[in-house]
């Protein structure tokens, strides 16, 4: 195991392998220390949607216009490794009020530089022709898309390593190297590595790695299941979801929350989702989560009646209390840098998380202010 490396990662989920890329094309030497496999976390837990159309004006939404330019110009000639699809998300509303939140939300994210056609009633079947009659109204959202999240982390993590990067899987960070306040390393269960900067992108496990820097990151796991069906000829042509999955992304209840998001893959299965609960790293499978979520998959889609479901599977989403991730250099720790929390948005968002972080790391002006993902921006929040 090299000894010194400029960068270390702590993590290799799919922010880690951006950031380990983003540093090596940078010029960086990388050295990437992960506990597990590569994607042993969250990443391989998740679906890869990279949605604007889910987000309200403000920050987050910032950084997805932003990770958006990234996935299309500076990896465009990558997608095919990861599945890229640009298949575009198609929000709908079964009733009368939602048809007219959903307009009213049009009108705010078409203000704020999303791209969107609002889609009367008769005109939803031109779009996904197996969808339930009735629907109120729909949007389209063309820059919505899709990637394979395990094949675009394990193809960063190749490429960062044709730049010269380390990847040390079954190698846990147990602690940090310290000159005054000043992180000058990590101490692993391999021994240690000397850089001058540390990157903590352990997504769930972000708070237990910041602690051992003695900083606070509050950082915690928002659990959500995924039915897989078996592989169908194409049935479901876009991401579809109901309106008020919006709302639940932003709610911060810890109890059960559902609502309906599909989507075909590459593969020929249909991924339903979502779920959304505060339960700790609790893995039992929940039969009413399930139930629930494919309850309302057949109210949209009952062609799915007469599919089998293969498999489910659960995954803890990095959720941070104001929805917002943590990204940029913590002044608590010098030396240490965060990149984490980006909840159900992380597949998308990793991408121009790191081009930032690794933009700020190299002295440069950041294509987009990090001020409001700031790590110590806690300080005066109590946590839930
Ligand atoms: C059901 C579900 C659906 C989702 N759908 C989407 C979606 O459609 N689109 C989207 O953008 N996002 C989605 N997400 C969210 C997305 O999966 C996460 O935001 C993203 O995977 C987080 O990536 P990460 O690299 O930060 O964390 P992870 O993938 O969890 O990686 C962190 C890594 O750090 C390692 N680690 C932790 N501690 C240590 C240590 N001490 N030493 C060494 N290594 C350590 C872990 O082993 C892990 O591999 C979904 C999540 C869930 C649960």
């Amino acid at each position: 195991m090299r000894r010194t490396a400029d960068v270390v990662v702590i993590g290799a989920g799919a922010v880690g392998a951006a950031c380990a890329y983003f540093a090596a094309r940078a010029g960086l030497r990388v050295h990437v220390v992960e506990r597990g496999q590569i994607v042993s976390g969250t990443t391989s837990a998740c679906e890869g949607n990279l949605l604007v159309s889910d987000k309200e004006a403000g920050h987050e939404l910032d950084l997805a216009l932003y990770s958006h330019q990234v996935w299309r110009e500076d990896l465009a000639e990558f997608g095919g490794l990861w599945e890229f699809e640009n298949k575009g998300g198609l929000v709908v509303s079964s009733s009368d009020a939602g048809a007219r939140a959903l307009a009213a939300l049009t009108v705010r994210q078409r203000a704020a530089g999303i791209e969107v056609r609002n889609v009367p009633a008769e005109q939803i079947c031109d779009y996904e022709p197996h969808l339930t009659d009735g629907l109120a109204a729909a949007a389209f959202y063309p820059q919505d898309c899709q990637v394979q999240p395990m094949l675009m982390a394990a193809h960063l993590l190749r490429l960062a390593r044709t730049m010269g990067a380390e990847v040390s899987t079954g190698t846990a960070v147990t602690g940090f190297r310290r000159s005054g306040d000043r992180v000058i390393g990590v101490m692993t269960s391999r021994g240690e590595i000397h850089a001058a900067h540390v990157v903590n992108a352990a997504g769930t496990w972000t708070g237990d790695v910041a602690a051992m820097a003695g900083v606070d990151v509050p950082i915690l796991p928002r659990r959500g299941f995924v039915l897989v069906t078996e592989p169908l000829p194409r049935t479901v042509h876009h991401k579809v979801y109901a309106g008020e999955y919006v709302a639940s992304t932003l709610s911060s209840d810890e109890g059960l929350q559902t609502s309906t998001v599909i989507e075909g893959t590459q593969a020929g299965t249909v991924l339903i989702g979502s779920s959304r609960e505060r339960v700790g790293f609790d893995r039992t499978v929940s039969l009413p989560a399930l139930r629930e979520m494919a309850g309302k998959a057949l109210a949209l889609y009952p062609t799915l009646a007469r599919v089998k479901i293969m498999r489910t599977y659960l995954g803890f989403r990095p959720y941070c209390p104001d929805h917002l991730p943590v990204i940029g250099h913590d002044p608590r720790a010098p030396g240490l840098w965060h990149a984490s929390g980006h909840e159900g948005a992380g597949i998308g968002l990793s991408v121009g998380t790191a081009k930032l972080v690794v933009q700020a790391m190299t002295d440069r002006p950041t294509d987009l202010d990090l001020t409001p993902f700031a790590p110590e921006r806690f300080a005066q929040v109590e946590v839930q």
